[in-house]
């Protein structure tokens, strides 16, 4: 029996991972994805000062060092209307520039796979890929968690990081579910090549009726196995060529109408090509030029706050208790920051006391970024 089970390995889950194994305290991950690569993980995630810390906090230095120079160049944002006119009265309180473009505890844009990649690295012995949670059970001090495939795993903690859709949130907390707050996220990746040099100086965010566009060049220092060269030559990174991200963020009836979890391929691809008919040419060509094969969308949804229960051997961290809608950029960030609280607590002290420490903690932190998160949402959403 370990004394940590961490149910899934996502952002949070193996930030969580990497602290524990510094900590030296015993766990295992499981992870719903056959491997590591199997699945596309979405492209671009800004990482703040807070993310920053916890992965400092978590990873062993030379990692650290090595997501550092992973994540993208790149210069100031503007703030723009859909034909390019600057907006700078639009530029959100909130925002913040890229480190490097000015900005001291700047955000570090990093590729999300690559991200993943250092925050598995070294863990293989500890993740069971292919492991997806169904349901837990209370077993005396422990837990034990039931997998599809029939596998069953005990621990005296269990901390569901299985994101959004949780399994084990909706058995033990079935309040806490997400609502559909009428927004789509749509989202791709483009090739640099024929991009408008203009939107490869910094980040363009476009204010359109009802929706808005991010998009953000992710032009990388060097190849990715050049840099885990450099910083943690164990690490074995996949290749990251440049990329042009973009995002749009919206409400439904903006963007084609409500989108089912099941929707894909053509019909979200007609979304963005609609989306894009009232853009600027150099908008509506990166949208157009974009890989098909890389455009996914999905409905918003989000906790509306963190409910109370007594503290015990099953806890939850990032995504799986507080899910937000990507207008705050906040949703990993927090989840890194609940993953470093809940390692520091665990590496004190017994599991009771960490555990009620971490989740006093986690609550207010989630708290502030879900009321900042619904302010930004509100300004993103706003009708011309
Ligand atoms: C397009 C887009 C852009 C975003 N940009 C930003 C940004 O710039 N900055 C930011 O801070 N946030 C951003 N977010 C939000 C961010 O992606 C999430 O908040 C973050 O990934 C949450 O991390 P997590 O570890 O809680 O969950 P996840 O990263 O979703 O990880 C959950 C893991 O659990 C696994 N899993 C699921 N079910 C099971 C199961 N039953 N058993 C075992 N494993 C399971 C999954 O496969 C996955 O690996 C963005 C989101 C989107 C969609």
């Amino acid at each position: 029996m370990s004394s940590v089970i961490i149910v899934g390995a996502g952002i949070g889950g193996l930030c969580l991972a990497q602290g524990l194994e510094r900590a030296g305290v015993e766990f295992e991950v499981l992870e719903a994805d056959a491997g590591p690569q199997v699945r596309d993980q979405g492209y671009r995630l800004r990482i703040d000062a807070m993310g920053q810390r916890a992965l400092r906090q978590c990873l062993p230095p030379d990692l650290f060092e090595l997501f550092r120079a992973s994540c993208a160049v790149s210069g100031p944002a503007r703030f723009v209307d859909p034909q390019l006119n600057p907006l700078p009265g639009r530029r959100p309180e909130n925002w913040r520039e890229n480190a490097g473009a000015g900005q001291a505890d700047g955000d570090l844009s990093a590729d999300r796979q690559v991200l993943r990649d250092i925050l598995s690295h070294g863990l293989a012995a500890r993740i069971r890929w292919g492991r997806r949670a169904r349901e837990f059970e209370r077993d005396g001090d422990g837990i034990i968690v039931r997998c599809a495939d029939g596998a069953e795993h005990r621990a005296g903690l269990v901390v569901a990081a299985d994101g959004l859709h949780s399994p084990l949130r909706r058995q033990w907390l079935p309040q806490a579910e997400p609502e559909a707050i009428g927004a789509l996220n749509l989202y791709g990746k483009a090739p640099l090549a024929g991009v408008d040099p203009a939107m490869l100086a910094g980040p363009t965010v476009v204010f359109a009726d009802g929706f808005t566009l991010v998009a953000e060049p992710m032009r990388f220092r060097a190849p990715m196995e050049t840099l885990a060269a450099l910083h943690a030559p164990d690490c074995r990174l996949g290749p990251a060529d440049d990329y042009v991200y973009w995002a749009l963020f919206g409400r439904m009836e903006c963007l084609g109408g409500s989108l089912s979890d099941e929707e894909a391929g053509e019909s979200v691809r007609r979304r963005v090509a609609d989306a894009a008919r009232g853009l600027h040419p150099s908008l509506s060509a990166l949208l157009a030029r974009t890989a098909p094969e890389t455009i996914k969308g999905r409905a918003v949804r989000m906790a509306s706050h963190v409910p109370m229960w007594p503290s015990g051997r099953l806890t939850a961290l990032g995504d799986a208790i507080h899910a937000m809608s990507p207008a705050g950029g906040v949703g990993a960030n927090t989840a890194l920051a609940d993953a470093a609280a809940l390692a520091a607590c665990l590496a004190d002290g017994g599991i009771d006391q960490a555990v009620a420490r971490y989740e006093a903690d986690m609550r207010s932190r989630a708290e502030q970024a879900l009321a900042a998160t619904r302010a930004g949402t509100e300004r993103l959403l706003r009708r011309a």
